[in-house]
């Protein structure tokens, strides 16, 4: 017998038995009226002081009449036990039928503990740490009363420039296909569980590839590049299970994805069978009367729901007209019902019916926030997540004693800005700062300069901040502190909030006087390790030239001094490569591994101009997808294919041997790429398809297999399938988009 946690209606349910979620949905459905599914097909962000009096007059009287009357089927940004609790009980409590909230976060990366920033998870190429990572911050949020968060943003992003980058897994769709669904599977893990809470693929689709890098810029791609780059991770997302999709502020290629039916019920829907729901992007439905495509909230509204939108996110579109659009004959009862529905099996699914109070326990909460185990968690995945770009001289990793050691730099003193963006519930200054985390190895001497000032005044949501710092005043004593110094650290790079929604950048350099102050330390002593904090690639041509060692260091999170001091010590080997091409110059801009040719590639003749290039600027990237050192030193040799042709449903063995040429134990990230030479579209001169985090002792070696079939080879073809076409390909297998041992194979189609 199941005893549903509704007022009227409650006896009614509870005297039958369903068998599936589906007949739940259908006995709840029954007893509903029109306005209470448009109700649950609204969501409103979190109000008044939930807690004190009901609020009177403006904007939140108005969303607290209609949460009581029903018309309202999530909150979102609601924080703490305490308040979400308060809300869940006016829901089940107060409204006609008792029909429990969902409650949305943006739970990023981590709610209070916060793990690296997506895009430095995704360097660590280790899909068990990256799902342990999300695991971590369902379990933290699902502890303050979040049952839903709006992660993961599964956008390729090919534009540093574009803020939002750090919110993602980088610029290829396979590796970001891969990391899709390690996060899917790690918030979501057992939805019966309190630990785990329902995931948001979004923003579907194409927000990565705004014009210009300028955020929510308009997107134009052809029908190639959306099937075989943008929309791997979304299709990966559903085949995960993943229970909700976000659209998106963008128009794809002239029509706004908050209305396009051909994202939403044509291909999400119908084609790829996705059964939960979508949820719009902020005020997105709204966003289409700015973007020309509606005249009025009303039309917006008809357009959204029409589209497959089954979920209004703060346009207060749907409450306001969705009644009359049906009255009038312009949205069908059918969408309403098919919207209401897929929310509906949503709160089923999380048991909310049962147990509206499944998330709201206070003493649990108290108990679980910041556990020690999240520490350590955030620790590991933030060490993972480092990437060596350079190490020259010997300067890494550093003697453990007798040394002495300037630091330098505003951002190795903060303990903010390594919580990066999107992390609304951690407070300021909690994050570990690299000069505490090096004062953990107290046998050198340890001294510390700030040099200049990066950013100031900065929240989450308002632009405080000034980009361009120009006080020059720190410059001396930096420059004194260098001297005295045997190897000096310079931590640099962008603050944690000059990256993120709203953060697009025109230029990719390190922002103020940074790049001067890295020049004046290394006229005094040269020994610098430069450490970059960013929340995507930077453009460092000089640094990447005079600078003998270079650390990528992103924005870690809570654990991020730690993991820093651990990896220039020594502690900790790191293993990461690079989700994202670096640029030499923001001209080069996009600049990704798998481009395609051109019919004017490196010509032979290098006086000539006819080919395709700049004359200021090399072609090629300043650090390549896929590049990543370690202090061990690995070797690849062997290159074998197991046979140099197979057929339809057949397959060939790649192999390699990797050897750990070093007394050093490491891991190495053993990549293979493929290249399909003639198609029917212009294939990529190389893409991803494999790849194997591999751990090897001291001069270890290994041999590291990888399998070719049918769908390694399959692309959505100028047939408008994927299909994989016959031919020759070129396989490449390294530790880099860059380097690599190749080897040439065919396909045939029978
Ligand atoms: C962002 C979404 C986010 C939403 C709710 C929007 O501005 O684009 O990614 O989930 O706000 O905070």
């Amino acid at each position: 017998m199941l005893s549903f946690a509704c007022n009227a209606p409650k006896r009614v349910m509870a005297s039958k038995e369903f068998d599936s979620i589906d007949q739940k949905v259908d006995s709840v459905m029954q007893l509903m009226t029109l306005e209470e599914k448009i109700g649950q097909l609204n969501q409103y962000n979190g109000f008044w002081d939930v807690t004190g009096p009901a609020p009177k007059e403006g904007q939140a009287a108005k969303k607290y009449e209609d949460l009581k009357n029903g018309l309202v089927g999530s909150m979102l940004n609601v924080k703490g036990v305490k308040d979400v609790y308060a809300l869940q009980k006016i829901a089940v409590e107060q409204t006609r039928l008792g029909i429990p909230l969902l409650f949305g976060f943006d739970v990023v990366h981590g709610y209070k503990t916060i793990s690296p920033i997506p895009l430095a998870e995704a360097a660590s190429w280790d899909l068990e740490a990256i799902k342990k990572s999300a695991a971590i911050a369902a379990e933290e949020s699902a502890a303050v009363g979040i049952n839903w968060t709006f992660a993961p943003m599964v956008d390729i992003s090919r534009d540093a420039r574009w803020g939002r980058s750090m919110e993602g897994a980088g610029e290829d769709p396979y590796l970001g296909s891969l990391i899709a669904i390690a996060r899917i599977e790690g918030f979501q893990g057992d939805l019966s569980s309190n630990k785990s809470i329902l995931a948001c693929a979004k923003h579907f689709a194409g927000y990565g590839f705004a014009e210009s890098g300028r955020d929510y810029n308009t997107v134009f791609v052809s029908d190639e590049i959306l099937h075989n780059v943008i929309l791997p991770p979304f299709k990966a997302s559903v085949a995960a299970g993943v229970k909700t999709f976000m659209n998106s502020f963008n128009d794809l290629n002239g029509i706004p994805a908050t209305g396009s039916a051909f994202l939403q019920r044509d291909l999400l829907k119908e084609d790829w069978k996705f059964d939960g729901f979508v949820v719009s992007d902020w005020g997105s439905i709204n966003e289409m009367i700015p973007h020309g495509y509606a005249k009025d909230s009303k039309q917006a509204a008809e357009i959204a729901i029409n589209a497959g939108s089954d979920m209004d996110m703060e346009s207060y579109a749907y409450v306001a007209h969705l009644r009359t659009l049906v009255e009038e004959g312009k949205v069908a009862v059918a969408h309403i019902d098919d919207a209401a529905r897929r929310i509906l099996r949503t709160k089923f699914e999380l048991g909310l019916f049962e147990n509206p109070y499944k998330y709201c326990d206070e003493a649990y909460e108290k108990a679980t926030v910041g556990k020690p185990d999240f520490h350590e968690g955030v620790l590991d995945m933030a060490k993972k997540s480092i990437v060596l770009l350079k190490n020259e001289s010997h300067l890494l990793p550093l003697k453990k004693s007798g040394q002495k050691i300037a630091l330098i730099g505003a951002l190795a003193n903060d303990k903010t800005s390594p919580l990066g963006s999107w992390r609304i519930a951690a407070d300021d200054n909690t994050a570990v700062s690299v000069l505490e985390g090096m004062q953990k190895y107290p046998n050198n001497e340890l001294l510390y300069a700030k040099g200049a000032d990066v950013a100031v005044g900065r929240t989450q949501f308002m632009w405080e901040t000034k980009i361009n710092m120009t006080d020059t005043s720190g410059f001396a004593e930096a420059i004194e502190t260098a001297k005295k110094a045997d190897v000096v650290v310079m931590v640099l790079g962008e603050h944690g909030l000059q990256s993120g929604e709203g953060r697009s950048r025109a230029d990719l350099g390190l922002p103020g006087v940074q790049q001067q102050l890295l020049e004046a330390v290394a006229e005094v002593n040269p020994n610098i390790v430069l450490v970059l904090t960013n929340g995507r690639p930077l453009a460092i041509p000089w640094a990447a030239e005079n600078i003998p060692a270079i650390v990528e260091a992103w924005h870690l999170g809570t654990q991020s001094g730690n993991a820093i001091a651990q990896v220039l010590y020594g502690d900790y080997n790191p293993s990461g490569k690079l989700p994202m091409t670096f640029p030499r110059n923001i001209g080069q801009v996009p600049i990704y591994y798998n481009h395609k040719n051109t019919g004017r590639p490196v010509m032979n003749e290098p006086e000539s101009v006819f080919w395709s290039h700049y004359i200021d600027e090399k072609n090629t990237p300043l650090y390549a997808f896929g590049h990543g050192l370690s202090y061990s030193k690995f070797e690849y040799t062997d290159l074998k294919l197991s046979s140099t042709t197979f057929s339809k449903n057949g397959s060939i063995q790649v192999s390699v041997t990797l050897k750990n040429n070093s007394n050093v134990p490491g891991k190495e990230v053993v990549q293979l790429y493929i290249r399909d030479l003639v198609g029917s579209y212009i294939r990529p001169v190389k893409e991803l398809k494999g790849f194997e985090l591999v751990s090897l002792a001291a001069n270890e070696t290994k041999t590291i297999t990888f399998t070719i079939d049918e769908s390694t080879l399959a692309f959505y073809t100028a047939n408008n399938r994927w299909e994989a076409e016959e031919g020759e390909f070129t396989v490449f297998v390294g530790g880099s988009s860059d380097q690599n041992l190749t080897s040439n194979f065919q396909y045939t189609n029978n």
